[in-house]
């Protein structure tokens, strides 16, 4: 797996504004915010997407999602959010480090584009 700016974030290479960090994931403010609030939940081993998912990451995917909620629930958004996860250059995934989007603060289109 290629390195990724991601990997420069968990290891304090580059800056971030960091809104969680565990054993397990680092939750930092997207660089380019799609919405009043865009965080971005990764797990600290490269994954790439979630076609290199497997069985066993089950409870480490559940715990990115758990991560999500508190920091939703820690900046607001009362009134709903949604947590993204692209995949794949169709999905559009531009870092290769599997990531959950915690978007919020308006509402929101459905479908997406
Ligand atoms: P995706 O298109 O789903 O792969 O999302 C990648 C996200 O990473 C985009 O929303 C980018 O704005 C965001 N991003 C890229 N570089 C950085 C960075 N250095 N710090 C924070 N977010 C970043």
């Amino acid at each position: 797996m290629a390195e990724t700016v991601f990997a420069k974030i968990i290891r304090g290479e580059i800056p971030a504004r960091i809104e969680h960090d565990d054993d397990l994931c680092l939750a930092f403010h997207d660089v380019a915010p799609q919405a009043p609030v865009h965080v971005l939940v990764i797990p600290k081993r490269p994954i790439e997407s979630l076609a290199g998912v497997a069985a066993d990451d089950a409870a480490l995917l559940g715990h990115l999602v758990v991560v999500a909620t508190q920091v939703a629930r820690r900046l607001g958004l009362d009134s709903g959010y949604r947590l993204v996860v692209n995949c794949g250059p169709d999905g559009g995934q531009s870092v290769d480090h599997l990531h959950v989007h915690v978007l919020g603060g308006r509402r929101l289109g459905w479908p997406p584009g």
